[in-house]
């Protein structure tokens, strides 16, 4: 057990939390959204909380707890679906939440510290020269820049700007390592993607350059259908539309969006599927003409609402907040995350959904992907057993459309299935004792785990905890 009183006296001057309650609070993140990583993760917990303010603290952390051989796992807002945040081998969670300055403001971009909310980026950027992020996920009231980059993918506005893993959209970002002696590094083009979705395994990110697009006043719109792959069909040709300037496409199934959108309830029908829009306002007369083309019903729009007073943004329907919206109402909902690569994404879809039904309610984000306008999904699952979701997960896979796991808390089993081999080398030379948040990158823990075997992998450490 490392000497904590010591710990604390070399970090004297930064903020540290010891209680029990508060540093657990701390070490969780969403992992309960699967019923999987609950049960694997509800014990998992921190030794003790750092909360340093600027750059200098984070480097008098990492030199500390490398002397001491004392893992760190970094956090921003906890918001991550996958344990990404939570520190398997205990202890310190280095919370880098008071880490949240805008440092300038140009034209196109911006350069902050990782622990800014997005929301507040885009309100600081806004009001300073009317810009604002190409995307954000939709827990952007919440969730921080520097947590996005690690863990996130895309969100609202990669309908047009694609995701954090295309070139240029994230320009520049500064890295602490986990040495006796960190160095401080600047990355940039393809040097970005060692540490961009590595969840903090190689590097604490201590600055951030990021493009920004003209910001707007988006009008929130759903439109009805009776139907889902009406919705989708929809959607669809609406992403493809040259001129429209839109935010966030996202068809969802009914029942979910009449019994689970409960302040959007009001105008939606109980066998209504819902397509979640943001609309350019300027673009709103072409979106209508392009709506009444296709038969669309505008249910709602926040436009010509009175108040919006107590009704959330459409983006807080979509991604990963749909699920939330269902899971609050009824826990036994779970979720995937698939791909249906195209260009027969739609018919992908519609095989899909004739398989399953209303076991696997869907729900589609359309967004640009390697150049081509696809749609990925978040489908609803009504779970029953492990065994079940596992083979729903393979007849998904078994006609073409990947899943991203999201109920495994590795690197690997939540992606690709395969060892980043760029991650795992960068991981070699930023954090030789293996400190940086142990157990999600497999590669490191265990070079030679077969992916091919279909088995889960188990972080040893989790063994004597569940
Ligand atoms: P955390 O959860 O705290 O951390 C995420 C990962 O980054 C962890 O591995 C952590 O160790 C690491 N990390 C944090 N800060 C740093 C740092 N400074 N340096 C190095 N590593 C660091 N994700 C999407 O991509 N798109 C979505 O639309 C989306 N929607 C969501 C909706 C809901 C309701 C929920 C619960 C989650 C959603 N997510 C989504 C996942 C998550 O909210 C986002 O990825 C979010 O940006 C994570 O930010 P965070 O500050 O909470 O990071």
């Amino acid at each position: 057990m490392p000497d904590y009183e010591k710990i604390k006296k070399e970090l004297a001057g930064i903020a540290i939390e010891d209680n029990p309650a508060l540093v657990r609070q701390k070490s969780r993140d969403f992992y309960w959204y699967s019923p999987i990583l609950k049960a694997q993760l509800d014990n998992v917990t921190a030794d003790l909380v750092v909360t340093p303010k600027d750059e200098a603290e984070v480097i008098q952390t990492l030199r500390v707890a490398f002397a001491h051989g004392v893992p760190v796992t970094p956090r921003g807002a906890g918001t991550g679906n996958y344990g990404q945040a939570m520190p398997l081998s205990g202890g310190i969670v280095l919370n880098l939440a008071a880490m949240d300055k805008i440092k300038e403001i140009h034209p196109g971009r911006v350069i902050c510290e990782p622990g800014i909310v997005m929301a507040q980026l885009d309100k600081q950027t806004k009001a300073h020269s009317g810009q604002e992020l190409r995307f954000h996920p939709s827990t952007a009231q919440t969730a921080t820049i520097g947590g996005f980059i690690a863990g996130g993918s895309g969100g609202v506005g990669s309908i047009t700007w694609g995701g954090l893993r295309d070139l240029g959209n994230i320009l520049r970002l500064r890295v602490v390592t986990m040495e006796a002696e960190p160095r401080v590094l600047d990355l940039t083009g393809w040097d970005l993607q060692k540490v961009s979705h590595a969840y903090g395994t190689n590097g604490i990110i201590t600055e951030i350059e990021m493009p920004l697009a003209p910001a707007y006043d988006w009008v929130d719109v759903l439109v009805g259908y009776d139907d889902f792959m009406t919705a989708v069909r929809f959607s669809d040709k609406l992403a493809r539309s040259n001129g429209i300037l839109v935010k966030e496409i996202a068809p969802i199934a009914a029942p979910i969006p009449h019994d689970y959108f409960t302040r959007h309830r009001p105008y939606i029908r109980k066998d209504q599927s819902v397509v979640v829009l943001m609309i350019a306002p300027h673009s709103m007369d072409a979106f209508l003409a392009f709506a009444a083309s296709q038969n669309g019903e505008i249910i709602f729009r926040s436009d010509k609402v009175e108040s919006m007073r107590g009704i959330p943004h459409a983006y807080e329907l979509a991604w990963n907040h749909t699920t939330l919206r269902a899971l609050k109402i009824d826990p036994k909902f779970t979720y995937l995350q698939v791909q249906y690569p195209g260009p027969d994404h739609v018919e992908k879809v519609q095989k899909m959904v004739e398989i399953f039904g209303d076991e696997v309610p869907g729900h589609l984000e359309f967004i640009r992907f390697d150049g081509q306008i696809q749609c990925s999904g978040l489908p609803l699952v009504r779970y029953t057993t492990e065994g079940r979701l596992e083979e729903i997960i393979e007849i998904h896979q078994d006609h073409g459309c990947p899943i991203f796991n999201p109920h495994r808390y590795t690197l690997e089993e939540g992606g690709m299935k395969r060892t980043d081999r760029i991650q795992l080398a960068f991981k070699h030379e930023t954090d030789p004792k293996g400190l940086l948040n142990p157990g999600k990158m497999i590669a490191w823990e265990n070079p030679n785990f077969d992916f091919s075997a279909g088995k889960n992998y188990l972080f040893p450490g989790l063994a004597s905890i569940m």
